[in-house]
């Protein structure tokens, strides 16, 4: 497969094996400083199995989350369009030999509908989600960018979509472009597995069965001037070591070539999907303490992505991984395309959810966790994507900012949308960080805060 080096990552992982715990306590120090960390050094986390080792790591995790990011994380809401697909990848029920699932392509007013209902319940930011199959009479690409803009167009006044990203199949420069001027945020594709024959494996027909294509299409959307990207694997198909090496190995290839490494890395592992022998008994399934360390070892090797978790993860789990290293997380999910606003109608879904929380029950729950939930999206807004993005994430300066607007947005939510108890604490969360913030930034605030309770929305600093 271009790119992974399956050699070189097998060596480091059997060299990985012998190191000692002064090491580790190098590496940890290393990454508390919030340096990129070089693959031999992941590789020896990774070999960790120590459970006091193991809390260091996690310890090192959350001081380089808090470091960076701060306390907020980022919601968001899967938006299914469709679950036509091509391909045959054998842990997924959209795969085309699936002829049980009942399939269905929304219409783009239906799309639009289903942004609608999203809207209604506070989501701001959406990934749009698709099979690799156009519905009759449209190309890829145009149903897609038709898609995005009915997004883009639902709601009314002040309550709109403020950021749509999409995860879709690899696409050529000229779509991509398209896809670009459709105003989309981020382009997310996963690898699924960067070792070479269980891809083949997996993927036995259909586009996506090329693993070059599939790994490239990273290339040709960063030269069709996307710059902010996401990759990922799915967990529980081959070795979680080799997986996080290759995902690590990624990361260097775009940084080396395009001077911005991946705007997020996601970690999905694989669900009970209907139709799936596989994915009801993986063939490399992964524990929650061995989840725990990916994502620990992700957070201190790229400090300046966003890892992002899928509603996928039970609550207790997922709650946990908040403090490891994620920072955007979904809320009150559902995978069948139309399956928001007709889950009994609904097309089939794309596997079983473990998180079955509304929006306002995960808002809620980040609270009492004492996390800031966001709703922003100024970074787009200000065009600081990419490099730009990546300027401010290293040092970690992009927190305050992050902070500040997790706040704003936070206060447009308790007002707009927020049970009565979500409404109370959160309350209580704005008002204990805003005392805690410099003076020049309470005064900065304070007048954000007046044009809330004014009705005006959508502000940011
Ligand atoms: N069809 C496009 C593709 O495969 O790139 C994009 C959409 S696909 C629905 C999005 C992701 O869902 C895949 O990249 C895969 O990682 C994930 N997925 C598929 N089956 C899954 C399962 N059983 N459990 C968890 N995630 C799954
Ligand atoms: Fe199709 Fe994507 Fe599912 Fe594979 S993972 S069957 S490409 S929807």
């Amino acid at each position: 497969m271009k790119y992974i080096n399956a050699e070189k990552i097998n060596n480091l992982l059997t060299d990985a094996a012998k190191f000692d715990r002064r090491r580790l306590d190098q590496i940890l120090d290393k990454a508390r400083s919030l340096k990129r960390l070089t693959l031999a050094e992941s590789a020896a986390l990774l070999s960790v199995k120590d459970p006091q080792d193991l809390q260091k790591i996690f310890a090192a995790a959350s001081f380089v989350k808090d470091a960076i990011y701060g306390r907020r994380v980022v919601l968001f809401a899967p938006l299914y369009i469709s679950n036509l697909c091509a391909n045959n990848c054998l842990y997924c029920a959209f795969k085309a030999d699936n002829l049980a699932l009942k399939r269905k392509a929304l219409a783009i007013p239906e799309i639009g509908e289903q942004a609608e209902w999203l809207l209604k319940r506070g989501h701001k930011r959406i990934l749009m989600v698709c099979g690799e199959k156009a519905p009759a009479g449209k190309s890829g690409v145009s149903y897609y960018t038709e898609a995005v803009q009915a997004i883009y167009s639902a709601g009314s006044g002040k309550d709109k979509i403020k950021r749509v990203n999409i995860n879709c199949a690899p696409l050529s420069i000229d779509e991509f472009k398209q896809l670009k001027a459709s105003g989309i945020g981020t382009y997310q594709i996963f690898q699924e597995t960067y070792h070479e024959q269980t891809y083949r494996l997996m993927h036995p027909s259909g586009p996506k069965s090329d693993p070059d294509n599939r790994i490239t299409a990273v290339d040709r959307a960063f030269k069709a001037g996307i710059d902010d990207i996401g990759i990922g694997a799915l967990f529980g198909l081959y070795d979680y070591r080799f997986e996080t090496l290759g995902l690590l190995s990624h990361v260097e290839h775009m940084e080396e070539e395009f001077k911005v490494g991946p705007h997020t890395i996601s970690v999905p592992r694989i669900e009970p999907a209907e139709g799936s022998l596989i994915s009801l008994n993986p063939p490399c399934k992964i524990t929650d303490e061995e989840f725990k360390k990916i994502v620990a070892v992700l957070r201190l090797s790229v400090p300046y992505t966003g890892i992002i978790m899928s509603t996928r993860e039970n609550p207790a789990l997922r709650d946990s991984l908040l403090s490891l290293g994620v920072s955007q997380v979904s809320a009150g999910s559902n995978t069948s395309p139309g399956g928001y606003s007709a889950a009994r109608a609904a097309a089939g879904g794309q596997f079983s959810l473990g998180d079955t929380r509304s929006l306002d029950e995960i808002v809620g729950t980040l609270i009492a966790h004492d996390y800031i939930p966001s709703f922003c999206a100024a970074c787009y807004r200000m065009e600081r994507t990419g490099e730009s993005f990546m300027e401010l994430a290293r040092p970690g300066t992009i927190k305050g900012k992050c902070n500040m607007n997790a706040l704003i947005t936070l206060q447009e939510y308790l007002y707009d949308f927020a049970s009565a108890p979500v409404k109370a604490a959160g309350q209580k969360m704005i008002d204990r960080y805003f005392k805690a913030l410099a003076p020049a930034d309470q005064e900065k605030l304070k007048i954000f805060f007046a044009h809330v309770a004014q009705g005006k929305r959508d502000e940011y600093v």
